[in-house]
């Protein structure tokens, strides 16, 4: 099969000892493109040379992930951000709201993440959105900059359905990763709700390694294992389905 891997930190040090092996592994299984994400000035600085090193087939993004909104400083992030978006970066973030690990504060992540769907919308490209425990703030911010004509993604979604349809009805997309392959995944129905034209696959890798690779620093080459799961879900062929999540990240990322 072929696909696009829509979400990989492959700028992560995790990935020094063998970068370009992982490369050769995801061409040899099938991928087309990898979306490398800048979650930080830095990590976008070292995706974006990756993206220069393997122009067509590594892509980048840059953002400031909420996890690190603490440390947010408008006037340097926004120039920083706005620089590698001059470098070819083909979206911005990932940026969103995490609830759960609170690393920190929420008003700093919400002031954050508005500051970064606003300069996606000043320069007219997408946003990759993290997104947990954070229902009703991210139901909000992306409604609102749906209207204003900001899309996006929910990358890794494991949040509700009214989550999902907030989305979706702003014409955003869904990525799921390969959590859905796990034992205690539970929610089939939300994999069901998205449709076949909204739909994204990703690694998240180094971490979300799907089964049977799963407790092992996971990698695009194994986004497969999360097709092939999506498409039993969803009782469709794998081929099907991986060709229509490469086409989605081709329109939302504006790829080649
Ligand atoms: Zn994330
Ligand atoms: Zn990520």
């Amino acid at each position: 099969m072929t696909f696009i891997d829509s979400h990989v930190h492959l700028a992560d040090p995790a990935f020094d000892a063998d970068r370009v092996e992982v490369v050769e592994r995801a061409r040899a299984a099938g991928a087309d493109a990898l979306v490398c994400i800048g979650e930080s000035l830095d990590a976008a600085r070292r995706a974006g040379d990756l993206a220069a090193r393997y122009p067509g087939f590594c892509h980048f993004t840059v953002g400031i992930h909420p996890h690190d909104a603490a440390d947010f400083v408008e006037e340097r992030d926004l120039a920083g951000i706005r620089a590698e978006l001059a470098r070819g970066a083909v979206a911005v973030g990932e940026c969103g709201l995490d609830y759960h690990y609170d690393h920190s504060p929420r008003d700093r992540q919400r002031d954050a993440f508005a500051a970064q769907l606003a300069i996606a919308r000043e320069h007219a490209r997408p946003v990759v959105v993290h997104t947990r425990e954070a229902e009703a703030d991210t139901h909000a911010m992306l409604a609102d900059a749906g209207r204003d004509g900001v899309r996006g993604v929910l990358h890794c979604f494991t949040g509700s359905r009214e989550l999902a349809r907030a989305a979706l009805d702003v014409d955003w997309f869904v990525s799921f990763s390969g959590i859905v392959t796990f034992r205690k995944w539970a929610d089939d129905d939300l994999v069901r709700l998205v449709p076949v034209d909204r739909l994204l696959v990703e690694s998240d890798a180094p971490y979300l390694a799907p089964v049977p690779h799963r407790g092992r620093r996971s990698e695009p080459s194994f986004v497969p294992r999360t097709i092939e799961r999506i498409a039993g879900i969803r009782d469709v062929p794998v081929q099907a389905l991986a060709e229509a999540t490469s086409t989605n990240a081709r329109r939302l990322f504006g790829l080649a």
